[in-house]
């Protein structure tokens, strides 16, 4: 069957941040690079760029929207071109996705970890045995 050793999981609430650059990426290169189907040459390596970031995010399933975190895990570059991506895209989420921009408002009203209240959420949860492996099953 599937070997989890091979995929690893992405933690839902990421998948949902993948979804919503690749429709911000879609509407944007669309309209400034008039792409069809797939992303122009640019966007693409963004768009990897995004997810590689993504996966890595060090708050995963507490993750805040991106403009709001403390992390600042963009290069100078990607972070310019990304933040231009969403001042164009931001505004036109709801009409061509309106799901996503539904979830991605909630999100915005998440509370803002910081990295130190996560590291020593962390610690304490490798002192007791509970911890993010226990979070990780409070699925919705
Ligand atoms: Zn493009």
């Amino acid at each position: 069957m599937n070997n989890p050793s091979k995929t690893k999981r992405v933690e839902p609430r990421i998948r949902q941040e993948q979804r919503t650059i690749d429709a911000m990426l879609g509407i944007y290169c669309q309209d400034h690079h008039g792409g069809g189907r797939g992303l122009c040459d640019d966007c693409e390596p963004l768009r990897l760029y995004a997810h590689q970031r993504l996966v890595a995010c060090p708050f995963q399933v507490q993750k805040p929207v991106c403009n709001r975190c403390e992390v600042h895990c963009y290069s100078a570059l990607r972070r310019e071109q990304v933040r231009q991506v969403m001042r164009y895209a931001g505004p036109r989420m709801p009409l061509r996705h309106p799901w996503l921009a539904f979830l991605h408002m909630l999100d915005k009203l998440r509370r803002v970890p910081s990295l130190a209240q996560l590291r020593a959420r962390a610690k304490r949860g490798a002192a007791t045995g509970h911890g993010a492996r226990a979070e990780k099953q409070s699925k919705p």
